[in-house]
């Protein structure tokens, strides 16, 4: 079964895959991780960011690779082409590299293909951008999770903090968040958007908690209504 989450920047959307999947006994795909984990081969590489044939090319030829600790869904690590870049792909560089990468036709090609190959074996949380609406269309469960800028702003500074790697700077933090928000949205390749049968969920003021149980609970809804 898939449960997709999708949403633009700092929603909260790794906090609460990683909690229902953990709940829900599912392993979990962020897949934000590895459009940025081909922009950072990119910029190893010198490759041109609006270059699409050869970032094509690039994410077709990568080995992407998670690390996992025995009982734990969300992956510790991610691996490029045997380099561990868990660290290295929260970096603001990436944060802006991402962008044009992730709107390349052909890499985007690559990795929904990649991604429907992982989910194809297991129950999964995706989250993403696109999840809902062109990866896993037919998922079970549909959650399009939103925050206000500022709250979103503050969770991303957060999470650089605790991560020690990415900008601690609220102000660029936040102008990164909107920056990125339009592109994902006005790209002609999948676009960010919500999938027209998606829950929308707004995160702001609410405890993660509360988003969480009812994420599981709509999972435990599908599940009983037949799903798989
Ligand atoms: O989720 P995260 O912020 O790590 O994603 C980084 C970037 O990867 C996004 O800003 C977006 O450009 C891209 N992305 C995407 N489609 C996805 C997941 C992420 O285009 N399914």
């Amino acid at each position: 079964m898939i449960v997709a989450i999708d949403g633009p920047s700092g929603a909260g959307k790794s906090t609460v895959a990683k909690a229902v999947a953990k709940e829900l006994g599912f392993s979990c795909l962020d897949t934000g991780a590895m459009y940025r984990a081909v922009a950072w081969l990119a910029l190893q590489k010198g490759v041109a960011l609006d270059d699409d044939a050869a970032l094509g090319e690039l994410a077709r030829g990568c080995e992407l690779a998670f690390g996992h600790t025995p009982g734990d869904p969300a992956p510790k690590e991610v691996f490029v082409d045997g380099n561990d870049v868990t660290t290295a792909i929260r970096t603001a560089e990436i944060d802006k590299a991402v962008s044009p990468v992730s709107a390349a036709p052909s890499v985007r090609e690559a990795m929904t293909a990649q991604q429907q190959r992982i989910g194809a074996a297991g129950d999964y949380v995706v989250e993403g951008r696109d999840i809902g609406t062109v990866v896993f269309p037919d998922a079970a469960v549909k959650v399009f999770l939103t925050a206000s800028n500022e709250e979103r702003a503050h969770r991303r500074v957060r999470q650089n903090v605790d991560r020690g790697v990415g900008s601690i700077d609220y102000a660029e933090v936040l102008a990164d968040l909107v920056r990125r928000d339009e592109a994902d949205s006005t790209r002609a390749a999948a676009p960010l958007r919500a999938a027209d049968d998606a829950v929308q969920l707004d995160s702001t003021g609410r405890y993660i908690e509360d988003i969480i149980a009812e994420i599981c609970g709509l999972a435990q809804g599908a599940r009983d209504a037949g799903a798989r």
